[in-house]
C-alpha cells in the first residue's frame, strides 16, 4: 500500500501580528502533528500599528487559553466599548459605535424599532440614551457586567486595545512554548517544485534553507509568496476606500484612559486615539490624493491630546486583496491578504478569522482545490462584507466642505450597500447577510449616526399600548443610569486588576 504524502512541515513567512496569530493558534490546535517554523527579519521589522480590536478577539484568547487580565497587563492594554465617530456625518456630530446591543430587544423586535416609534410620537431622546455602552463611556466607566440585574438587559461588551509590538510578544512566547520554532533572517529568494509549482523552501541571506510542506505568508504589504513569487494581482478597493497613507505617533497617556477608540473626521480622512496604559497610539489615515504628507503630519501633531513622545512616522498602504488568498500551497494572512483600512479596527479579527477558516479547511495529506476554492470564496466574502460597513461610514455624510468628503458623498457605492441603506431608511429594517461580522446593532448604530433616519419602523413595535411604551422607555433609561453608576471607572478597573504594577 502506498503512503500519502503528509503535510508535515508549516513554515510561516513574517513574524508581525498575522504571523504570531498563526503561529499560536496552529501550535495549540495542530501542533501534534505540525513542525511549526517561523522566519522573521529584524532588519526589516514589522508594521507595528494594530491595537484596536473587536470583541471576537476574546474568542481567540479563550481558544489559546490566555488569562484575560495577564494578557491586558503584559501588552499594556486597556478594555473598548467601542469607537467614537467625531464629526462624519457632519462637522461637530459624534456619535458612538458600540459593542454591544442598546436598549432591551422585545418579543424579536430589536430595541430601535421601539425607539423609533417613540421618538416619531414626540420622544426627544437619542438612541444612545438608552445605551449602557454609551453611557459608561461617557462617564469613563468600566466593569464586567453580563447582564443588568435579573433583566433582560445584556451588559457591556468589549474589546481590547494593546501595545502591537508587546502583543506580538506575548504570541511568540506563548508560541515557543509550544513549540514553535523561530528563525531569524531575511528570505531573499523562494523555491519552487518545477512540475506543481508549488513552494519548497525560502532561502535565507545566510543560505539557510527553509523547507516545508505548506506556507502560511505573513510578510506584510510585500506580500512576498503570494504576491511576489507566485504573482497573484491585487483587487485595488480605493476607489471606494480612497484613504491610502497614515501617519502614527505615539503620545502620552491619557489619564482617565477612555474606554473607547475615538476617530475624528478631517479635511481628507481621519485620526485615531488609542487610549493604552503607558501611552496614547495616534494616527491620521489619510488620501494622497487630497493632502500631502507634510500637511497630514502638521494636522495629526495639532491635534494630539496629549504631548507627541516620537515623530510621526509615514505608512502607505493600498486598500483592497489579493484576488486569491490561497495559491498553490500559500495561504496569505494579514496584511499579505490585503487591507481594509483601520476605520473599524477590523484587521486583526480577519487575521483570526482567517486563521481559523484556514484550521478548519488544512490539508492533511494534499492540497486539494476544492478546500482552495472554499477559503477563498468565504474570504473574499468577508472581506466585502467589512467593505461594506466601512464604505457607509464615508458615502453616507451630509459633509460637503472638502474635495475628499464631496468624492465620498458621491461616489458609486457596491449595490449590496445601497440596498441595505435604502432598506434601512424606508423601514429601519437591516439587510444585513446572516454570516455578517456586524451585527444589527452595529449597523443600526452606523446608519443612524451617519445621519440616516428611517421613515417607519417595525409594526410589531405597536403592540405595546402608547402608555406602555412611554413606560418601557423609561425602565431602560432609569436601568441604564442604575448599572452604570454601579461600575468602577475604567483607570480604577485597570489599575486593580490589570495595572503593570499590579
Ligand atoms: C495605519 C494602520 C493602522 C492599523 N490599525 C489597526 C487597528 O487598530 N486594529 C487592527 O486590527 N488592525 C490595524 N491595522 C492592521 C494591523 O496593523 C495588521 O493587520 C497587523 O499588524 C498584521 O500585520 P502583519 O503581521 O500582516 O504584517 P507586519 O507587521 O508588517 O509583519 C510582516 C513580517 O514579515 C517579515 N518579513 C517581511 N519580509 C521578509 C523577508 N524578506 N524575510 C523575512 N521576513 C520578512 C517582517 O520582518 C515582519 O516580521 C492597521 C494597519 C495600518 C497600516
Amino acid at each position: 500500500m502506498q503512503t500519502e504524502p503528509g503535510i508535515r512541515k508549516l513554515v510561516i513567512v513574517g513574524g508581525g501580528t498575522a504571523g504570531w496569530i498563526a503561529a499560536a493558534a496552529f501550535a495549540r490546535l495542530l501542533g501534534e502533528r505540525l513542525e511549526i517554523t517561523l522566519v522573521e527579519s529584524d532588519a526589516i521589522g514589522t508594521v507595528g500599528v494594530g491595537e484596536a480590536t473587536i470583541p471576537q478577539i476574546i474568542r481567540l484568547n479563550s481558544i489559546l487559553g490566555f488569562d484575560e487580565h495577564d494578557f491586558v497587563r503584559q501588552t499594556q492594554g486597556t478594555f473598548k466599548l467601542g469607537i467614537e465617530f467625531v464629526g462624519w456625518s457632519a462637522p461637530g456630530s459624534r456619535y458612538l459605535h458600540t459593542f454591544g446591543d442598546t436598549g432591551i430587544n422585545l418579543g424579536n423586535v430589536h430595541f430601535h424599532h421601539y425607539w423609533r416609534r417613540h421618538a416619531m410620537a414626540g420622544g426627544k431622546e437619542s438612541l444612545w440614551d438608552y445605551s449602557l455602552h454609551q453611557r459608561a463611556a461617557d462617564q469613563n466607566r468600566f466593569g464586567k457586567l453580563e447582564r443588568v440585574g435579573n433583566t433582560p438587559m445584556t451588559g457591556l461588551a468589549y474589546a481590547y486595545h494593546f501595545d502591537a509590538s508587546l502583543y506580538a510578544r506575548y504570541l511568540r512566547a506563548y508560541a515557543e512554548k509550544l513549540g514553535v520554532t523561530r528563525q531569524e533572517g531575511t528570505i531573499e529568494s523562494v523555491e519552487r517544485d518545477g512540475e506543481s509549482g508549488d513552494v519548497t523552501a525560502v532561502v535565507l541571506a545566510s543560505g539557510e534553507r527553509v523547507e516545508g510542506d505548506f506556507f502560511i505568508d505573513c510578510s506584510g504589504f510585500r506580500s512576498l509568496l503570494l504576491g511576489q513569487e507566485l504573482g497573484v494581482d491585487y483587487s485595488d478597493w480605493s476607489h471606494w476606500l480612497p484613504c491610502d497613507r497614515a501617519m502614527a505617533v505615539p503620545s502620552e497617556r491619557l489619564p482617565d484612559l477612555p474606554p473607547y477608540t475615538r476617530a475624528t473626521a478631517r479635511t481628507a480622512g481621519w485620526q485615531w486615539r488609542i487610549p493604552l496604559q503607558h501611552r496614547t497610539g495616534n494616527g491620521h489615515v489619510y488620501s494622497s490624493n487630497f493632502i500631502s504628507d507634510d500637511e497630514a503630519a502638521d494636522t495629526l501633531v495639532a491635534n494630539l491630546d496629549t504631548p507627541a513622545l516620537d515623530d510621526p512616522r509615514p505608512i502607505r498602504f493600498t486598500t483592497g486583496h489579493r484576488k486569491q488568498f490561497w495559491a498553490h500551497n500559500v495561504v496569505a494572512l494579514g496584511l499579505a491578504s490585503g487591507f481594509l483600512e483601520p476605520l473599524e479596527s477590523t484587521s486583526i479579527h480577519l487575521i483570526q478569522s482567517n486563521v481559523s477558516r484556514l484550521i478548519e479547511l488544512f490539508p492533511r495529506s494534499v492540497v486539494r482545490e476544492e478546500d482552495r476554492a472554499e477559503y477563498n470564496r468565504r474570504t473574499l466574502a468577508e472581506f466585502a462584507q467589512i467593505r461594506d460597513f466601512l464604505i457607509l461610514h464615508y458615502h453616507r455624510t451630509d459633509r460637503e466642505d472638502t474635495e475628499f468628503w464631496r468624492y465620498c458623498k458621491h461616489m458609486n457605492v457596491p449595490e449590496s450597500l445601497t440596498r441595505k441603506i435604502e432598506l434601512f431608511a424606508a423601514s429601519g429594517r437591516l439587510g444585513r447577510d446572516v454570516d455578517d461580522l456586524f451585527r444589527e446593532a452595529s449597523w443600526v448604530q452606523v446608519m443612524l449616526g451617519q445621519g440616516i433616519t428611517p421613515a417607519d419602523y417595525n409594526p410589531m413595535a405597536d403592540r405595546l399600548e402608547a402608555t406602555q411604551l412611554g413606560q418601557f422607555m423609561g425602565d431602560v433609561r432609569r436601568l441604564v443610569e442604575k448599572a452604570v453608576s454601579g461600575l468602577p471607572t475604567h483607570a480604577d478597573y485597570v489599575a486593580q486588576h490589570c495595572g503593570v504594577a499590579g
